[in-house]
This record gives structure tokens, C-alpha cells and sequence, in this order.
């Protein structure tokens, strides 16, 4: 079979570090493998606005933003469809027949949507439409009939709920609808990156991120205001690496040669850990490290980004022509589930015929 890869982006804020090496990288990696046939990347205005009721305006000043970055990490429109997900009216037409598909007790039992909705203080007060975002995703992916989503491991109850939704689907109707496999991030660390307080996830909605277009000098700012641990106070005091921020982005970012180019005095990172845990390594030395490795990944991508700033409205245009070729596919699944479903009676000249001769005798 053919591989399609579907995946996004809220727009709620900039594209940040978690992004980047839990998505966005090895995005960019596959879009430029030739092993897909197609690559859609969804700007998600209508799954963010589930949550952000009160704040359109948020939504509507991010898609440039979201656009920005992922054209400056190296999507390019010419290999893969940007699209915005609120201009595919049929993404919602396959929301609404997939909600058949799923009970209410399976959408409470989903742990990502559980732990947003506390995050959110939406216990007493959960949007339908939040609560529901997992079968609009299911639409999402499914549409583009995507074989492959590369997402962070948060979207791992997602991808299996739309799972569920076309082994359901398939069966009850016909084999319209792919399955996808999830594609996670070979490196660990970089499944969930922290926020730089120490928080399990960097995310937009808890202002703990390192942002793809924060300025050399803000950068450098928040990593070295960033969590360590919090028992190593002396340089001398053996220091612990587990839930220690600073050695979770190392073990994300950095790659042996960076210790030729910026620490010399150690080969690999497996020796700055040991000496950390040893005792005598300062907190300021490896954050000063980390910097360095961290800024030589993001320099290139600030100056793309000043490039494209250059000129906005090109960029609409690319999410504006993604958009309608994205649209030009989902109509096309739609028309086979519509099918599939027994809702096409217009296109069915046998359901007419038929029909016709039963009255007729
Ligand atoms: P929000 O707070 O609005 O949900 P977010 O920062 O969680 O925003 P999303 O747009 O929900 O970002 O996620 C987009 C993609 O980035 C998903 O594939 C998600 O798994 C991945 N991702 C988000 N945050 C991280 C992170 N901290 N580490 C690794 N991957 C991440
Ligand atoms: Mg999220």
C-alpha cells in the first residue's frame, strides 16, 4: 500500500523545542525520504478553538505563526499540502458519522483527554466539542486515508482511538477507511519533552516553552533559568540526572561532536553524566553547553524564518492552495463513506430503479 502521512499543529501559540524533536523534525525528515506518496500537515484552527471558546482571535493570530515555523524547519509546500483545518467543511461531515462509532465511556476513558481537561480546570464545565476532539482527529487522519501519523507520545490514545473508529467503521459498513500506525520518535527523551520549570510536557497552554523563534538571547535566558536539581547545591554535591530538565534536552539535542565543537573536555555526554553525578560539576557549566548545542540547532531555522517573514501574504497563498488540494481528497473519502453508509441516494441510480418497480409493480 501506498504510504500517506497526515499530522498538525494547534494553532495556540509558536511552535516550540517539544515540537521540533517530538514531530516536526522527523516530519521534514519523511517529507524528503520519497517514501511517502503524499504528506499532509494540518494546521488544527477548529480542534484548537474547542478549547479556546472565548479567544478566537488567539486562534486566528497563530495560523501565521504555526505557518511560519513550519516552513522555516524545512516543510516545503512543493513536497507536502499545508492546509488549515477549518477550511475542509468535510472533515466535519466525518466527525459527525464517526460519533456513531464511539460510546461516551470510551471517550472518558481516553488518559490524554483526561489530563487536559484537568490542566484546563474543565472538570465541571467540558465543551462537547473538547471532549470530543478525538473523533474529529479520527476524521482528520482518516480522510487523507494516512498510513502513518509522526506525532508525540501524548497522541499515542488518539491514534488508537481512530484506530478503533475504522476497524469499526470497515466492519460495520465496507473496507473504505486505512488504519494508521503512529510514528514516534526513536530518542526517548524526546517522546515528551519537559517544559524548562520541570513540568512533564512543554506545552503552549502552560507558557514553560523554549519557542523555534525566540531570539538567541531569550533562548540563552530560559536555559539558563531552567529546572535542574534541586539538591545539587554546591558544585561539589553529587548531582542526580533523573527528572533533571537540563539532561533530558541533552539527551534530546546533543550528538558527540558537539563536545569537540563546545566541551572538549568530554567525549560524549555519558562522561559529563558521570561527573555530574560524581560531584564537581556546576549546574552553569553544562547549561552554558547546553546553549551552545541548543542555538546551533536553531540559528538556521530563525534566518528561514526571517526569509519567509518577508513576505505573509505568499504565505497564505501556500495555505491557501494546500487547503484546496487537501479539501479535493477529503471530498473524495467522504463520497466513498457516503457510499459505504447508504447515505448517497442521488447517486444511486439502482436505489431509484428499485424503488421505482416497487411502486410501480
Ligand atoms: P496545546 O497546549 O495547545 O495542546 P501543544 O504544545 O500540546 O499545544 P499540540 O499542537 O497539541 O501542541 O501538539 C502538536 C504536536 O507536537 C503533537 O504531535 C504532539 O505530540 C507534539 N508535542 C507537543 N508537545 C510536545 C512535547 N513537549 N514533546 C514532544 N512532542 C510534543
Ligand atoms: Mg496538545
Amino acid at each position: 500500500m501506498e504510504k500517506i502521512i497526515l499530522t498538525g499543529d494547534r494553532p495556540t501559540g509558536k511552535l516550540h523545542v517539544g515540537h521540533y524533536v517530538g514531530s516536526l523534525k522527523r516530519r521534514v525528515e519523511l517529507q524528503n525520504s520519497g517514501d511517502y506518496k503524499k504528506t499532509f500537515i494540518m494546521i488544527a484552527d477548529a480542534q484548537a478553538l474547542t478549547d479556546n471558546i472565548e479567544n478566537p482571535e488567539k486562534v486566528r493570530q497563530n495560523i501565521i505563526e504555526v505557518a511560519l515555523d513550519y516552513l522555516s524547519v524545512g516543510l516545503d509546500p512543493a513536497k507536502s499540502t499545508l492546509f488549515i483545518q477549518s477550511q475542509i467543511a468535510e472533515l466535519c461531515e466525518l466527525t459527525f458519522y464517526y460519533m456513531d462509532l464511539v460510546t461516551v465511556s470510551r471517550l472518558q476513558r481516553n488518559p490524554t483527554v483526561k489530563a487536559e481537561i484537568q490542566m484546563r480546570n474543565f472538570e465541571a464545565s467540558i465543551p462537547v466539542g473538547f471532549f470530543t476532539y478525538p473523533i474529529s482527529q479520527a476524521a482528520d487522519i482518516t480522510a487523507f486515508k494516512a498510513t502513518t501519523v509522526p506525532v508525540g507520545e501524548d497522541q499515542l490514545p488518539m491514534i488508537e482511538q481512530t484506530r478503533e473508529i475504522v476497524r469499526k467503521f470497515n466492519s460495520v459498513y465496507s473496507e473504505v477507511l486505512v488504519e494508521p500506525d503512529v510514528l514516534l520518535p526513536d530518542n526517548k527523551a524526546c517522546l515528551r519533552l519537559p517544559g524548562i520549570d520541570g513540568k512533564a510536557k512543554m506545552s503552549k497552554s502552560l507558557g514553560n516553552c523554549i519557542y523555534l523563534s525566540d531570539p538567541a538571547d531569550e533562548v540563552k535566558k530560559k536555559i539558563m533559568s531552567m529546572y535542574t536539581d534541586p539538591l545539587h547545591l554546591l558544585v561539589s554535591d553529587p548531582g542526580h540526572l533523573e527528572g533533571n530538565t537540563v539532561f533530558t534536552y541533552l539527551d534530546a539535542f546533543c550528538r558527540d561532536e558537539h563536545f569537540e565543537r563546545y566541551l572538549p573536555d568530554y567525549a560524549n555526554l555519558d562522561e559529563l553524566k558521570a561527573h555530574y553525578t560524581r560531584g564537581g560539576l556546576g549546574d552553569v557549566k553544562v547549561k552554558r553547553f547546553l546553549n551552545n548545542v541548543v542555538q546551533e540547532e536553531l540559528e538556521p531555522i530563525r534566518k528561514r524564518r526571517k526569509e519567509f517573514e518577508k513576505d505573509i501574504p505568499a504565505v497564505y497563498e501556500i495555505l491557501r492552495k494546500g487547503s484546496e488540494a487537501a479539501r479535493e481528497t477529503a471530498a473524495q473519502t467522504l463520497s466513498e463513506v457516503k457510499s459505504a453508509m447508504k447515505i448517497n441516494y442521488f447517486d444511486d441510480a439502482e436505489l431509484i430503479r428499485a424503488q421505482s418497480e416497487k411502486y410501480q409493480g
